[in-house]
């Protein structure tokens, strides 16, 4: 199979997974959205999840999405910032990206805010959660979330919250992978019921390639895939968990 086919086929095999896990978690089978997540790889990769239909990318670095933007601009994409961001990259991504699920500090907030200003623009953001104990997630704490939101409807109007992102634990158990998901939902139930001005919790970022399936039973509305579509990286999982993760 070439890689047309082939990114064609495994884009095709993981929707059919996410409608069966809807309709098993007695959802409906559009309620869970699918971002492709296209780190580590190359413009041809891309190009050709564009001629069938994708157009929204996760990368998980900002210089990746600066090296991916000028070649690939003729392809319209929304690019998504789904990795650690550092502060000093707020300028890059302003400008750049569609979107960050990756959230984690006022700081960052308050750069990307200064940024999107000076572009005139604004931007859908998830708060990414720390939902593992995992020492090497990145991640607020959950405890934190509550007057982090209300610190973002007052101080950060070109940030448009629209829900809560995680990564789960990286282990062997199914329970405690649910177990982080369950968290996740939980923690934007409560939120949600402070009633934040400005702050819609209404999108969960969560699952990936090893552990959607049960990201969708505990209520995603979104799930970031990358090597069930684009085939395995060729950087070891280290290269993204420096601490130890594996997916
Ligand atoms: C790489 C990455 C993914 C996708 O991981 P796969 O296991 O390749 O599906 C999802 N979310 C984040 C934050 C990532 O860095």
């Amino acid at each position: 199979m070439n890689e047309a086919s082939s990114i064609a086929s495994r884009l095709a095999q993981v929707q059919d997974r996410i409608r069966a896990a809807a309709l098993r978690a007695g959802r409906a089978p559009d309620a869970v959205a699918l971002l492709p997540v296209s780190k580590t790889f190359g413009e041809e990769a891309i190009r050709e999840a564009v001629r069938i239909g994708i157009h929204r990318f996760g990368e998980n670095k900002a210089q990746e999405i600066r090296s991916k933007y000028a070649p690939l601009a003729d392809c319209h994409i929304d690019w998504v910032m789904i990795g650690h961001l550092q502060t000093n990259k707020a300028k890059d991504i302003a400008r750049m990206a569609a979107e960050v699920q990756s959230l984690d500090r006022m700081e960052l907030a308050i750069a990307l805010d200064r940024r999107l200003q000076l572009e005139g623009r604004a931007m859908d953001a998830l708060v990414q959660v720390k939902t593992s104990t995992e020492p090497s997630k990145y991640g607020l704490p959950p405890e934190e979330l509550p007057a982090f939101l209300r610190r973002l409807a007052r101080e950060t109007p070109a940030l448009r919250v629209r829900g809560l992102m995680t990564l789960a634990i990286n282990a062997p158990s199914q329970d405690a992978v649910r177990a982080c998901f369950r968290t996740l939902r939980e923690l934007r139930d409560q939120a949600q019921n402070e009633a934040i001005e400005g702050v819609d919790l209404s999108r969960l970022s969560m699952g990936m390639s090893g552990d959607f399936e049960i990201a969708i039973e505990e209520g995603s509305t979104e799930v970031r895939i990358g090597t069930a579509i684009f085939g395995g990286r060729i950087y070891g999982d280290d290269y993204y968990w420096p601490e130890g993760r594996s997916s």
